[in-house]
């Protein structure tokens, strides 16, 4: 956009520009060719201070420029492939995002994952987009259209991107061994949500909307013991991914009567008696949750568990003596808190002064002026460019270190320097969760 020059004012400036290309281009037509739904679109047209005003998404401006670019040279590459390769991922993102909403917090049906067909969706004309951004990516590159069905779109969107969607822009953006949803709990991985961004069409995040009641009850105590209450209540539960009412009826002496009735109310469930093999629930000796039956024998179901240790069984318990973590506590705060624990639990017992999710999860792990973030996304692209645009709760601290799980890397040999490129700040250290180990042990030995 110009200096001063208004968006309705650039937007009418490059419908314009694109009438050349496109004689008699309307602003529906020009809405479709960027996949947004021609209402939203109209938010975007209205003078800054109308009432329903919208600023235009960075990945829309992107869009926008590259059709101008794609129409303006006529040697360059079709319009299709212009408008694909900028809106496609996102677009698909927000619908996995939107869909996962309206199963996670809004209790509909969860739909799509089991392949069923017949189950109810319902589709607004953004998720037609998404789709046919899906379809057009495809029949292009020569692969059979994934975009035409909702339900095997969403099951497809559980496997990563090089098993079905394997073309130049998913590649040139690191997203090949990325999935965007968690075939187990059909919930959207944190990728989903960061390529997501702006276009859900949400006004807050997923994790944001799951925990607002705890956030709330939170905000009505002083800082200080907010803060603490904050720390205990997810420190307890990524401890306990299953725990048995005696467990749960012991911690509520050391919280607030209200949080103890959410988490008994709504973050923990009934384990469901299928869960039983022999007769008993298998507990993993490991991280405390079920396991289940695997290809060989006895798996965690804590994913990073799972990949991470070598399965082992430790107690058994019957289903109806022991509550589960419900799915969204599970996705946003047990599979991440496996490495979290493992090096607060490390630091610890090197006698360093540890701070586990401080100030409400300010930083994953703080140690004095040290800030500590711990991230498990597969695609390094991803994680660097989140980190360029925002280094979040880190800025509070001295020293800064982003780590990733060790189960990262062994996939991905080349993600820290992959990290590093695409972050591009030189103040921030990247290490895996036992890099980060050593180096602990190291400043341990210069004390
Ligand atoms: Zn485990």
């Amino acid at each position: 956009m110009g200096d001063g020059q208004s968006q309705k004012a650039w937007l009418s400036a490059t419908k314009k520009q694109l009438s050349v290309a496109y004689p008699g281009l309307t602003w529906d037509a020009l809405a479709s060719m960027l996949g947004v739904d021609t209402e939203s679109f109209k938010a975007y047209r209205l003078p800054t201070t109308a009432t329903g005003f919208s600023a235009l998404p960075q990945c829309l401006k992107d869009a926008i420029a590259s059709l101008l670019e794609s129409s303006s040279s006529p040697a360059s590459k079709p319009v299709e492939q212009a408008e694909t390769s900028a809106l496609l991922i996102p677009a698909l993102a927000g619908m996995v995002v939107r869909k996962a909403r309206a199963s996670l917090i809004d209790g509909a049906m969860v739909a799509g994952i089991s392949r069923l067909p017949g189950i109810p969706i319902g589709l607004n004309q953004e998720d037609r987009n998404a789709m046919a951004l899906v379809s057009k990516a495809c029949l292009s590159n020569g692969l059979p259209d994934h975009g035409a069905e909702i339900h095997e779109l969403l099951w497809r969107c559980t496997l990563p991107f090089d098993h079905w969607l394997d073309i130049p822009e998913v590649r040139a953006a690191g997203l090949g061994r990325t999935n965007l949803i968690h075939g187990e709990d059909g919930i959207p991985t944190v990728e989903a949500e960061e390529l997501a961004q702006k276009f859900t069409g949400l006004s807050a995040g997923l994790e944001e909307q799951l925990f607002l009641k705890f956030l709330e009850l939170l905000r009505k105590q002083p800082t200080s013991i907010a803060n603490e209450y904050y720390t205990r209540t997810r420190e307890f539960v990524v401890r306990h991914p299953v725990c048995s009412s005696e467990e749960l009826r012991k911690f509520g002496n050391e919280i607030h009567l209200q949080i103890w009735m959410l988490l008994n109310q709504e973050f923990y469930e009934p384990v469901p008696s299928a869960w039983e093999i022999d007769g008993t629930v298998p507990i993993c000796a490991h991280c405390g949750n079920a396991m289940k039956k695997g290809k060989a024998g006895l798996v965690c179901r804590t994913t990073a568990c799972a990949i991470s240790n070598p399965a082992t069984q430790g107690s058994t318990a019957n289903a109806s003596d022991i509550l589960r973590a419900n799915r969204g506590i599970r996705q946003y705060w047990i599979e991440p808190g496996l490495d979290e624990v493992r090096l607060f639990d490390t630091l610890k017992a090197m006698s360093f002064t540890v701070e586990l999710y401080p100030d409400r999860d300010r930083v994953d792990i703080a140690i004095g002026e040290i800030g500590i973030d711990l991230k498990s996304y597969t695609s390094p692209e991803t994680l660097g460019r989140k980190f360029k645009a925002s280094i979040g709760g880190l800025a509070h601290y001295e020293t800064k270190l982003l780590v990733i799980p060790d189960w990262i890397l062994k996939a991905t040999p080349s993600y820290i320097d992959r990290l590093k490129l695409a972050m591009d700040r030189k103040n921030i250290l990247c290490l895996t969760v036992g890099q980060a180990i050593e180096y602990f042990k190291k400043r341990h030995a210069d004390a």
